[in-house]
């Protein structure tokens, strides 16, 4: 099919070597019988099929361009600016005493046990860390569950925001420093894609005698610092056990001593960290996580900051299903 001195594959094709259009431009246009038209009339359906393919790869690359770039761009970018492995080993974790008073605990308590009656993302683990679908040692409660931790405790969000801030200063890490953050005071809840560090994770862990984060390995992968609130009072008045741990580049194992009730822990998210077992009452932590993502509201902890997340509270109880290591029947 000529047009002009144009044949259709140099108008509709994107691709240079198109066997099939060429075929159908070669093909003998006079022939009406025979080999001829036969070959001409092949040519002309796989001509067709290959401009119908051509074009949905056309408008699938073109649908929207910039968005995915910008996503992946970003995303590189985040990557590059995550702690390095070992040199989050040589940082200190930065005991925070009496982060909340007694009056801020006994708030925090009572507006907990009005945010727990909400549908919120959980996870249990039993001692090894392996999912379980009930009565496990370790219950996690994702309290940023469809943006409930900010609105029922937008003071204390403000305040894990702005402490991760200033230790960040202080030990020097710049993991939340420079334009990408700004000032505390800019740290206020933004609407859409984010500009720099957010909330990736608001958690609530409740650890049972036997539960413990064994791994000695274990790390915040992807988060880039992380604020621990003890809201239960150790050595044996609320629980017994549980201590947090950090094995040290020089083959110690730091046991971080002093860590009461009310006060907070600031540590580089990738520094490997672990806590003892519980061996009495419950140990409740809250945990918030720092990422170079948006804030999320979704029902977990969230893999993926380069687009929305649809995980919902559904999601999180599927997937306790699915995950769970059941008992054999
Ligand atoms: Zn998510």
């Amino acid at each position: 099919m000529a047009a002009g001195g144009l044949s259709f594959r140099h108008v509709f094709c994107v691709r240079a070597r198109c066997v099939p259009c060429r075929a159908f431009s070669t093909a003998p246009r006079s022939a009406s019988q025979g080999s001829g038209a036969r070959r001409r009339v092949v040519a002309r359906v796989a001509a067709t099929a290959c401009i119908g393919a051509s074009a949905a790869l056309a408008w699938l690359a073109l649908r929207d361009p910039a968005e995915p770039r910008e996503e992946d761009a970003r995303y590189a970018a985040a990557i590059a600016r995550l702690p390095d492995l070992e040199r989050a080993q040589a940082t200190r974790v930065v005991l925070v005493k009496r982060f909340l008073s007694d009056a801020d605990l006994a708030e925090l308590d009572a507006r907990l046990a009005a945010l727990l009656r909400e549908p919120l993302g959980t996870f249990s683990r039993d001692a090894n860390g392996v999912p379980q679908l009930c009565g496990a040692p370790w219950e996690t409660t994702y309290l940023h569950t469809n943006g409930a931790f900010a609105r029922a405790c937008p003071d204390l969000r403000h305040r894990l925001l702005a402490l991760a801030e200033r230790v960040d200063a202080a030990e020097g890490w710049g993991l939340l420093g420079g334009d990408s953050v700004g000032s505390a005071e800019k740290l206020a809840p933004r609407a859409g894609a984010c500009g720099g560090a957010q909330l990736r994770t608001v958690e609530l862990h409740r650890v049972l005698p036997g539960g413990a984060l064994a791994d000695r390995r274990h790390f915040d992968g992807g988060s880039l610092v992380t604020v621990d609130v003890l809201l239960s009072r150790p050595a044996g008045a609320d629980f017994a056990g549980g201590e947090f741990c950090t094995p040290e580049l020089d083959g110690t194992m730091a046991v971080h001593a002093g860590f009461e009730r009310g006060d907070a822990l600031v540590f580089v998210s990738h520094k490997r960290h672990c806590v003892a077992p519980v061996r009495a009452g419950v140990r409740r932590v809250l945990v918030a996580e720092l990422w170079d993502g948006p804030e999320r509201t979704c029902a977990h902890r969230c893999m993926d900051p380069r687009r929305e997340c649809a995980y919902t509270v559904a999601a999180a109880q599927a997937e306790r299903f699915v995950r769970a290591d059941l008992p054999e029947t």
